[in-house]
């Protein structure tokens, strides 16, 4: 914890700041260990202060790495009382996590002299990197996500409808020690597989459906996130050639990646091939994102980012073909980046699989 706070103390010397104040739930956790959903950290060059309300006190003092903890009432008030007892005048915040209204609140409420400056990128990167301890949940989280399909496999056959499947998915995750979901998971079968969000539904599955089944949990506080794509019964030959052409791009993508290609270049691996194959019009979204204590956090995989992937970054590679009222296929794998390439996190394999109906 104390080194992750000298990556904010350096930020504060080549800004010029006297202060960084955070508000978000993933980085006050990765900063001080908080894991409740409401407090701030006020980290100075020389001082580092937790504040929370009284629900959160008893917790705050078992968990939270920070020089001082304090308990307000007014949290903005508490925070303009320490800024005048520190003398600190420039002041950064975390931008993406204080509206607009608290903002100008704050800023009424501050002595003279206080200046905000809203910091985005430079946070955005802060959790990027991810230390050996981190590795070791997102490898267990990836883990669970193998066993509960495992046990899901045969639930998954016609009759059963999208959401048996999703509660089949979340009951073994839960069984095997997840924490939560990393999100609504998505069942999509047959036409409804062409909705890239295809929240599991009241569809009854049919022989002939591929589903797209994209899932994952939690294992303390971080996240899995795998799609796999499977046929119940046999499928057409259109549903298998966008099924085999998802999964070459995909394989592509994940073998070039490594520590020093720029994220876009990634990308574009997977996206030109879905490009020459003629569906390119049906890979809609990017190519994929950062996890861990966020399910999609920095870095964005896409055409626009130039991010160059470095060693310890944790990154979805997940294309997709989506076919209107025919269906869909999406492959998705969690990799974490190394120096001579990659190793793949989640493991459930991800070629063609035929249930049987
Ligand atoms: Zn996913
Ligand atoms: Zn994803």
């Amino acid at each position: 914890m104390s080194e992750r706070k000298e990556q904010i103390r350096h930020l504060l010397s080549s800004e010029q700041l006297d202060a960084l104040l955070i508000f978000g739930q993933a980085d006050l956790r990765y900063l001080c260990g908080f894991t409740g959903s409401d407090g701030v950290l006020f980290v100075s060059k020389h001082r580092s202060v937790f504040l929370s309300d009284s629900r959160y006190q008893q917790q705050a003092h078992h968990e939270v790495a920070a020089d001082e903890i304090r308990c307000y009432k007014s949290k903005l008030q508490a925070l303009a009382d320490l800024f005048a007892e520190t003398g600190c005048q420039q002041i950064a915040f975390d931008g993406r996590r204080l509206s607009v209204s608290q903002y100008l609140d704050l800023q009424r409420l501050c002595p003279p002299g206080v200046i905000f400056t809203p910091l985005t990128d430079q946070l955005e990167s802060l959790r990027a990197i991810k230390q050996s301890d981190e590795l070791t949940f997102l490898r267990r989280a990836a883990e669970l996500n193998r066993l509960a399909f495992e046990e899901t496999l045969p639930t998954i056959r016609t009759g059963v409808t999208e959401r048996e499947v999703a509660l089949a998915l979340e009951f073994n995750l839960k069984k095997l020690g997840g924490e939560v979901n990393s999100f609504d998971f998505i069942v999509a079968s047959g036409p409804r597989g062409a909705l890239p969000h295809g929240v599991a539904g009241n569809k009854i599955i049919q022989a002939g459906d591929l589903v797209t089944i994209d899932f994952g949990t939690r294992v303390g506080g971080y996240h899995s996130d795998e799609t796999v794509t499977v046929a119940v019964g046999s499928v057409t030959g259109k549903l298998r050639q966008i099924f085999d052409i998802v999964l070459e791009a995909h394989d592509s993508a994940i073998a070039a990646a490594g520590a020093g290609i720029r994220a876009c270049d990634l990308d574009a691996i997977a996206r030109d091939l879905i490009v020459r194959k003629g569906f390119g019009d049906y890979f809609g979204h990017g190519l994929g994102h950062g996890v861990g204590l966020e399910v999609h956090e920095f870095p964005v995989l896409n055409g626009k980012s130039d991010t160059v992937l470095t060693s310890g970054m944790v990154v979805t590679i997940e294309p997709g073909i989506y076919l209107p009222n025919i269906g869909g296929v999406r492959i998705e794998d969690t990799i974490l980046i190394t120096d001579d390439g990659h190793e793949c996190l989640t493991s459930i394999p991800k070629q063609f699989r035929q249930l049987p109906p």
